[in-house]
């Protein structure tokens, strides 16, 4: 038998004999390693640990640590889903089962819809599957031999037609179950331990509506119980943050049918949240040395064909309509507008940098369907911003958006966050627009300006827009998910199409920098993930409604009104509920809004000028002075506090 040579990741080699397995070289290793292997890389594919070696190979084995391994990891647990349902099901036809970034999925054809009871059974079924440590056995089958075996399987028989080259791979799992697949899995069942089916949907195989409709279930799968129970706690909590739930019980904001989807209507209490938002932005704006600017909705579509928009985003944008002069458009985005105000008059490198902000509201055509909430809408409301500089500027302008990011960030309680910076490929591919100095310049101002803020940074190569690199500033809620937030974007593109220029020292017409910045990146999108970090409870400068004032009976109306008056001149926002229903039916009223502070009034508050103070999430905080309580709150509200 010939041999083989091995090379492992640090380097060393061994010779095996032909045939040996990636699962008996980590045994060698150690048997620890062997353990913790799910699956192995050689050269660059994945392999199951049992599949044997055949020729010299780079191997390198992934543990329970690698993302990858749980991927497959995901894609097993999916194969044991569809074994399971076979048992149980026999009729069933297979579709497809890939894993994604949170679980797996399996698309079935069966007449009769799967029920909630059906994926308990479903999943006791894996369970026992799983306890019986099935090998997953590749075998390789003849593509003709496998359009006959499956003839039976219209899907299956659709993806070999496809996909199989003239000997395809199929994994089996128990006495019942085969399917093409081109695998890698974990060795067997055994290495599945922490699933959990979630959900049953509807889905059209290939994704076509003009396909038939099957049954998706999908699910969950770990490495181990804690991960799995610390995920489906994370789930829970996403679902009873969801801000669309919450933005009905607190009254904030809703979509109207009559008007049409993924269009966001603030009521009263959203209305006050979204004004603390653009207040807070607009003083930014002036405070750090931006112009407030205001522009038009709508424009000929002739200044989208300039900006291009009209050629390369027309699939985004809502329908032309003709007007007696010539054919308009809503805009979908703020920037050429900018650049309009930019190029209406001669610039000096003396005026520079130049930075135009608005609350600019745009429009972009989503497919109906795809709307969610607050999240993914049609018409929103960007706190944009464009910087025209010269080379020089260009480095502290960075430093500026960047500083000014992170700052908005914590303002509004966010203590973690992340940085992405995404580059170009250096020129190779030729998608690139912009001269090779005018990327080097940006990608080095955006490096420098990390380096000099501290800011952790990931960099993902050859992932830039087009027209410019960019860094984008994620955040960390309060239940650990990330969501993308401010980006700072440089554009050669723009400054070209619209001819930009400044006069320079030299005397002579450059082309400034431009950098688009926005960083609450939409105002309705960043009020869905205020609602969902404080789960409604907004800290009390945020609160639409701060405190409330319960008198216990009739008797107390007129103190409590003396109270109500004394806090809303002081400029608080404060409610006076005097319906003569008992106080605890109140106080849970208010608790349930989500009111930062309570303030019980009976005889022995009115008679000595005080107030009994109960804060949502501490309850009781005993008897205080009226002013000593409203110093306490003024001094909450000034200085922001994300805790109270
Ligand atoms: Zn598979
Ligand atoms: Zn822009």
């Amino acid at each position: 038998m010939s041999s083989l040579t091995i090379t492992l990741p640090d380097g060393s080699q061994q010779t095996v004999p032909q045939g040996t397995r990636p699962l008996d070289i980590a045994t060698s290793i150690s048997p620890r390693l062997a353990a913790d292997a799910v699956v192995a890389r050689v050269n660059d594919d994945l392999f199951d640990l049992t599949r044997p070696l055949e020729s010299d190979s780079q191997l390198q084995i992934l543990t329970t640590k690698n993302p990858e391994a749980l991927q497959v990891l995901r894609h097993s647990t999916a194969h044991l889903l569809a074994a399971a349902v076979l048992e149980l099901f026999p009729e069933t036809k297979l579709g497809i089962g890939p894993p994604t970034d949170t679980g797996f999925y399996y698309d079935f054809q069966r007449d009769t819809k799967f029920t909630p009871e059906d994926l308990e059974k479903i999943e006791a079924r894996m369970q026992e599957l799983q306890g019986k440590a099935l090998p997953f056995e590749r075998k390789l089958t003849d593509k003709a031999d496998g359009l006959s075996k499956y003839k039976d399987d219209w899907m299956k028989h659709e993806l070999i037609q496809e996909r199989a080259g003239d000997v395809f791979s199929e994994y089996t799992l128990g006495p019942n179950f085969i399917d093409f697949c081109r695998g890698p899995h974990v060795p067997t069942s055994e290495k599945l331990k922490a699933f959990k089916l979630l959900s049953i949907a509807g889905a059209y195989w290939k994704g076509d509506e003009k396909n038939p409709q099957l049954q998706r279930i999908y699910g969950t799968a770990f490495f181990t119980k804690k991960e799995l129970d610390e995920y489906l706690h994370r789930l829970e909590e996403a679902k009873k943050r969801d801000h669309r739930k919450i933005g009905q019980e607190l009254d904030l904001f809703s979509i109207q049918e009559l008007a049409g989807p993924g269009l966001i209507f603030f009521h009263p209490k959203g209305g006050v949240i979204r004004k603390i938002l653009e207040d807070w932005m607009r003083e930014q704006y002036v405070k750090r040395g931006y112009s407030l600017v205001y522009t038009p909705h709508i424009a000929r579509s002739d200044l989208w064909k300039t900006s291009g928009h009209y050629n390369f985003y027309s699939e985004n944008m809502f329908k032309r309509m003709e007007l007696d002069d010539a054919e308009y458009q809503l805009k979908p985005m703020n920037c050429p507008f900018h650049i309009l105000i930019y190029r209406d008059h001669l610039r000096s490198y003396r005026d520079l940098p130049v930075r135009l902000g608005e609350l600019g509201t745009v429009y972009r055509y989503e497919r109906s369907g795809v709307m969610h909430g607050l999240l993914r809408v049609r018409g929103f409301t960007q706190d944009d911003a464009h910087i025209f500089c010269t080379p020089e500027q260009v480095e502290d302008e960075v430093v500026n958006c960047l500083e000014f990011a992170t700052d908005t960030l914590k303002t509004f309680g966010f203590e973690q966050y992340e940085a992405e910076l995404s580059t170009w490929d250096g020129g190779a591919s030729g998608k690139y627009d912009g001269s090779r100095d005018q990327w080097e310049l940006a990608e080095s101002a955006l490096k420098r300006a990390t380096e000099r803020l501290n800011l952790k940074v990931k960099v993902s190569p050859d992932e830039a827009a087009f027209y410019g690199p960019k860094i984008d500033v994620k955040l960390v809620d309060a239940i650990g998910r990330l969501w993308q937030l401010s980006t700072v974007q440089f554009d050669f593109t723009l400054p070209r199409r619209f001819g930009l220029e400044y006069v320079a020292e030299d005397g002579k017409s450059h082309q400034p920098l431009m950098v688009h910045r926005a960083l609450y990146g939409s105002i309705e999108r960043f009020f869905g993930i205020l609602i969902e970090h404080y789960a409604g409870a907004f800290p009390v400068w945020l609160a639409p409604v701060q405190v409330v004032v319960l008198p216990i009976t009739d008797r107390q109306n007129s103190y409590a009104a003396d109270v109500y008056q004394k806090l809303k001149d002081a400029g608080i926002r404060v409610e006076l509920d005097s319906r003569s229903e008992k106080v605890n039916f109140k106080i849970r009223e208010a608790q349930l809004q989500k009111v930062p502070f309570m303030l019980v009034i009976g005889d022995r508050e009115a008679q000595a000028g005080q107030v009994s103070v109960r804060n949502r999430k501490r309850g009781d905080q005993g008897v205080k002075d009226t002013d000593a309580f409203l110093a306490e709150l003024q001094q909450l509200i000034e200085t922001k506090s994300a805790s109270e």
